[in-house]
């Protein structure tokens, strides 16, 4: 709630619902038929590529038909075995053991669906203008001050942000976005927004993945590593039991469709595993991917503060998910949005 409260403050914003509503107002009065309702493509906020249903409440970006892609691959060769091989599981080990795989799959797409659906923390557009900072109209707090580019005076990179601590945070301006964006936010370049502790953009959930959503990505990714494990040890089982039913072995007694999900399972479970590892020690050392690929690259560590896996965990699963910056409902689809 504060680290929200602090980048709001700096960010020059009081209440983001109040600061559209007043550039909404900005645009219909300069529009020569202001009042009536119609729509603009030279608008002051653009959403990107970012894709917005049931009234604001779902926000993806415009390739969201990629989750349909996602799910075929991910449950359809599991879901197929349940339903082809539900009563040999059912005989051989029990019904129960056809529900544990069923029950992972329903929980991993909720997972997924709340990664998928959710604004993962992208920052109001325009909240400081260009020209505006070009022409000194721009007001900056006393405790903030632009920060120019050494060899060529003229051109803005930032702000520097005086911390009640008495530190100093630069935050990078972006050109597209025009807005200061806060430390360990980035913009994605698929969905073109900047987001609030960018960790990634990730292709399967066609979604980035930051600070409002990388609580359910790392669950999803978890809960489908537990699937695979569970369809191979299922399927395993299954295959051991039978061979010593008709005394015959393994390999012999195995079916093409055991040896298909097996295949495939085990492929997805040991990545998927990886990948789980790979996000719980990103979390133990408090950076997202993104500053990975940053800090590996420089060989720096751009995380001063890391309170530990546990108070970073707790963060991350545990506190509430900050507010969105943008109030969605008041847009639609794409860069048209009605004034
Ligand atoms: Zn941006
Ligand atoms: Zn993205």
């Amino acid at each position: 709630m504060v680290e929200a409260i602090i980048v709001h403050k700096a960010m020059n914003i009081v209440d983001p619902v109040r600061i559209e509503k007043a550039t909404k107002t900005t645009a219909s009065s300069n529009h020569p038929q202001s009042g009536k309702k119609q729509r603009t493509r030279k608008e002051p906020f653009h959403h990107g590529r970012t894709s917005i249903f049931c009234n604001g409440k779902v926000v993806t970006s415009s390739d969201y038909w990629w989750l349909i892609g996602t799910a075929l691959v991910l449950y359809g060769p599991i879901v197929l075995y349940i339903c082809t091989q539900s009563m040999r599981v059912h005989e051989v080990l029990g019904w129960w053991v056809n529900f544990i795989p069923l029950l992972l799959a329903m929980g991993t797409s909720v997972f997924g669906i709340l990664a998928a659906c959710s604004d993962p923390g992208i920052l109001p557009r325009h909240t400081a203008p260009r020209e505006a900072i070009e022409r000194n109209e721009f007001e900056l707090p006393p405790n903030e001050s632009l920060v120019y580019h050494e060899l060529n005076p003229e051109f803005m990179l930032g702000k520097n942000v005086r911390l009640p601590d008495g530190s100093v945070q630069f935050w990078k301006y972006c050109n597209t976005c025009e807005l200061f964006r806060p430390p360990r936010c980035s913009h994605c370049s698929f969905c073109d927004n900047c987001v609030l502790e960018f960790d990634h953009h990730c292709p399967w959930l066609s979604n980035c993945v930051g600070r409002r959503n990388y609580r359910w990505f790392v669950l999803f990714i978890a809960g489908v590593a537990s699937l695979c494990v569970s369809a191979v040890v299922i399927v395993s089982l299954l295959v051991h039991f039978e061979s010593k039913l008709f005394n015959t072995k393994f390999h012999l007694h195995a079916k093409p469709w055991d040896w298909i999900v097996l295949m495939i399972t085990s492929a997805a479970g040991l990545t998927l595993l990886s990948l789980t590892v790979y996000h719980l020690n990103a979390i133990r050392l408090n950076q997202t991917t993104a500053e990975q690929v940053k800090s590996g690259r420089s060989g720096a560590n751009s995380v001063s503060k890391n309170p530990g896996f546990m108070a970073n965990c707790h963060r991350i699963f545990c506190l509430p998910i900050p507010k969105r910056m943008i109030n969605w409902k008041q847009y639609k689809t794409g860069s048209d949005n009605i004034v």
